[in-house]
């Protein structure tokens, strides 16, 4: 008596569980698409909405005296 209300709810919260797992998933897949800007250098990707600023640091810290264009040949520079 009861036990089978208690198994019930805990059912439901393993439902929960895997549509919550899904939608982060999903999550990750656009986390993943949004990653489009990539140094061609040491293949590190980067948010597309980074800021040049940001680069030109990778630049300097990880490939000191390269050009900014070699490691990002298609970023739009604003300058
Ligand atoms: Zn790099």
């Amino acid at each position: 008596m009861g036990g089978g209300n208690a198994q019930k709810a805990a059912m439901a919260r393993e439902r929960k569980k895997a549509a919550a797992g899904k939608t982060a998933n999903s999550q990750l897949k656009v986390n993943e698409a949004a990653k489009n800007t990539m140094c061609s250098v040491c293949r590190q990707t980067f948010l597309m909405t980074i800021r040049q600023k940001a680069l030109e640091e990778h630049v300097t810290n990880k490939h000191a005296g390269k050009e900014f264009k070699a490691c990002f040949p298609t970023f739009v520079t604003s300058e």
